[in-house]
């Protein structure tokens, strides 16, 4: 696991920021929910999925009880909804916060990583996926994102799922040997998952397989039109994706992806989600429509990083107290600049003034106030100016103030 220092870490913090606006405004609350939780909650939502039995983090707690890491929020949320049964419905919320999965890190596959997301539980209104797509959509546009692909698909329901996945196995079935050994693996837990093998030798298998698509009942293929009108009528683009399957178990009907086209690895997908009408009943509740998605922040500001946007906020101070007196007067002197709402910092040791000159070099900021012998005994202090021509002079103490707003906005 890896340690995000500044300032990516403030840049982090600065998408989350935008997401939370956007969610705020679209009607969402923010739910907080642990980072651990019970391992039953994740065992009875993926079984037989990777993410579930070979990435999390579990452990026995001093009482015996099994607990894992999250390795996602969808099912800790979803397990929120049943425990604290909401009843003003839809209950729309967003969360942001760490994921745990242990895979081999590369680039843009961290075994720590960070999530936004947005669930909404208690329609299945058609205009809830559009609602859902489009914020994850908008999100990538107010951080200047314009590489993003969005992918879709239905997974069907139990109306027409179970006759596809008979056709599909079947299909497989016939093939079996000529499938990788991880694919004949993954046929016997879950077929549906074999679609999304990336291995050669299944290439052609999968390129032949039945789809769902094909399969879908009246209703759900309604469904699926009705969310595919909403988001043209947004004029937000879309591509049928009619093999994507997404990692989890759960999903139904409308499932979706981004993907960056900015990022050439493997590693491009920066956000999904889905339908998962099933879920709220498989962890206890009653049945419950819901819809949401998760966006992956990490690499979400690799594809900015390539699409040149979203540049890492300023973490500079705008002003740099050099301190030559010692005393209380550099003290006093930099929480009324703090409290006036200028970001800034100071030196300290008492170093000379060429030592902390350096100092204030390094920093970046684009003025310097000197607290110096001179100056403090006629009230005065020395500004000067680290990046234009204005050179140095003497003010005083009580002009400080307005004197760096002046400069500042010019
Ligand atoms: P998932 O929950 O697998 O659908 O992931 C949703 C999003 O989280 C993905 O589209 C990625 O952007 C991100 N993500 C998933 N796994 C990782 C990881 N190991 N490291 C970094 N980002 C990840």
């Amino acid at each position: 696991m890896r340690d995000v220092m500044s300032p990516d870490a403030e840049r982090q913090r600065a998408v989350v920021d935008v997401f939370a606006d956007l969610a705020g405004r679209a009607g969402y609350g923010h739910l907080m929910s642990p980072i651990l939780e019970d391992l039953g909650v994740f065992l009875r939502v993926g079984e037989s999925t990777d993410v579930v039995t070979k990435e999390m983090y579990d452990f026995e707690d001093k009482d015996g009880q099994r607990i894992a890491m999250r390795p996602e929020l969808t099912a800790s949320v979803v397990r929120a909804f049943v425990q604290h049964n909401p009843t003003n419905l839809p209950w729309k919320i967003w969360y942001e916060g760490p994921q745990f999965r242990h895979e081999k890190p590369q680039a843009g596959r961290y075994r720590q990583f960070s999530q936004v997301g947005i669930e909404v539980l208690g329609s299945d209104d058609p205009h809830v996926d559009v609602e859902v797509i489009a914020l994850g959509w908008r999100f990538y546009e107010a951080l200047g994102m314009r590489q993003v692909s969005l992918l879709m698909n239905s997974l069907g329901d139990e109306s027409c799922r179970p006759a596809y996945l008979e056709a599909l196995t079947r299909y497989l079935l016939d093939r079996r040997t000529d499938l990788s050994e991880r694919s004949q693996e993954t046929l016997d837990k879950n077929p549906l998952r074999v679609l999304d093998s990336k291995r050669r030798e299944d290439q052609a298998i999968i390129a032949e397989a039945p789809l769902m698509v094909d399969f879908l009942s009246e209703e759900t293929g309604e469904h699926f039109a009705a969310v595919r009108a909403g988001l043209e009528a947004l004029s937000i683009p879309y591509e049928i994706s009619p093999r994507l399957v997404r990692g989890l178990d759960y999903y139904t009907r409308t499932t979706f992806e981004f993907a960056s086209t900015a990022l050439t690895n493997a590693q491009n997908a920066v956000g999904g989600g889905g339908r998962y009408d099933g879920l709220a009943e498989s962890l206890g509740g009653k049945p419950t429509p819901g819809i949401g998605f998760a966006l992956g922040v990490d690499r979400i500001l690799l594809a900015c990083d390539d699409e040149g946007c979203f540049p890492e906020p300023a973490t500079a101070p705008e002003v740099m107290v050099l301190d030559l007196v010692g005393g209380s007067e550099a003290i006093v002197l930099t929480d009324q600049l703090r409290e006036a709402g200028f970001r800034a910092d100071r030196t300290f040791d008492g170093r000379s003034m060429k030592a902390q000159m350096k100092v204030a070099d390094r920093s970046d900021a684009p003025w310097v106030l000197i607290v110096g012998e001179d100056e403090l005994a006629q009230g005065q202090v020395t500004i000067r100016d680290m990046q234009g021509d204005a050179g140095q002079t003497t003010i005083d103490r009580g002009d400080v103030i307005t004197e760096l707003k002046t400069r500042l906005g010019a």
